[in-house]
């Protein structure tokens, strides 16, 4: 027999080894948790876009300690794609996704479809769009949304549908991603959704590189090169530890870092936890702070790949 891509979906329709449930429609997963909700289980929710690596691994783990039951969505979302960006690209791995939930012991995995989750269809032009989105002003324009500015009303909407979906007592993003977990905590909070957020520490590499689905289009070398990001984030903490409040000096320090190994610096932003806007002039260590950054570097196909990274002051 040929196996096709998701062929372990197809084999295995509504359990896969020892009890993960694989859901595809939005009346399964509902039906699924008025069941948790009549036998009393409060259920974690862990939104992901698949080709699961150990940072997702340890949201699940988190997830799996909170609550009774862990449900995993696995879907590439579309509208928080530009249309220059790597939609087509992104790393597709669901049947070794599968697998990993099931040995994580993971209750459920949403897999839904483009279709069922964006009933009124999902153009990447953002201009052509039709239908309810979800904006979150304020803490969307700046940072990656300066680089990438529909990605978080793409991901605010996702978000949105899922929790509504799903309505689960906890909700669990990664730290790599600082600024969604800022976006979605304001989301939750403004909207009144009856969900807490959880923020889970980065996981990284031996090297400090931090996991991504995306570094699967690095080169063994540029892997390794990466390491230098986060040797640079851990640079800036040591001056600022040594005394130093001042941001730009601090930002000139990684930034001297990085470029030892990579020139395409997109940013690196010293900026206010709550607000995200740039801290200017001087870091108050009672408020704290968040550096991240993004540095573009050659990937495997003879073009770039954005790699994020931040940490906490
Ligand atoms: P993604 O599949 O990339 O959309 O990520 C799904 C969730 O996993 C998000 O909440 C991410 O922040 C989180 N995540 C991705 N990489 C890591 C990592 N290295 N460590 C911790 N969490 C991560």
């Amino acid at each position: 027999m040929i196996l096709r891509p998701h062929s372990f979906l197809r084999l295995y329709s509504s359990t896969a080894g020892n009890g993960l449930k694989i859901l595809r429609t939005i009346s399964e997963v509902r039906a699924w948790r008025r069941t948790a909700l009549e036998s009393s289980q409060d259920v974690s929710l862990v939104p992901t876009m698949g080709a699961l690596h150990s940072g997702h691994e340890a949201l699940v783990q988190a997830a799996k300690s909170l609550t009774d039951k862990t449900i995993v969505s696995i879907f590439v979302n579309p509208s928080q794609f530009a249309p220059t960006e790597d939609l087509d690209q992104y790393p597709r791995t669901l049947d070794s996704d599968l697998e990993l939930l099931t040995r994580l012991g993971a209750d459920a995995v949403f897999v839904p479809s483009v279709e069922d989750l964006y009933p009124s269809g999902i153009p990447l032009d953002q201009s052509r769009q039709v239908g309810a989105f979800v904006t979150v002003q304020g803490l969307s324009e700046q940072l990656e949304g300066q680089v990438r500015p529909q990605f978080f009303r793409g991901v605010a909407t996702v978000v949105t549908k899922l929790l509504n979906i799903v309505e689960p007592e906890r909700v669990l993003f990664g730290q790599k991603d600082a600024q969604q977990c800022v976006v979605v905590k304001r989301l939750v909070k403004d909207l009144h959704i009856n969900s807490v957020v959880h923020v889970v520490p980065t996981v990284r590499e031996a090297s400090g590189l931090a996991l991504s689905s995306r570094n699967a289009y690095l080169t063994e070398q540029v892997r390794q090169d990466a390491a230098v990001i986060y040797a640079g984030l851990n640079q800036g903490l040591e001056l600022y530890r040594s005394g130093e409040t001042n941001p730009e000096l601090i930002i000139n320090r990684i930034k001297d870092t990085i470029k030892t190994k990579f020139n395409d610096i997109e940013y690196v932003t010293v900026s206010d936890l709550e607000t995200l806007q740039d801290i200017k002039g001087k870091i108050w260590p009672i408020k704290g702070a968040l550096i991240s950054l993004a540095v573009r570097v050659p990937n495997q196909f003879g073009d770039q790949t954005r790699l994020i990274d931040n940490i906490l002051l």
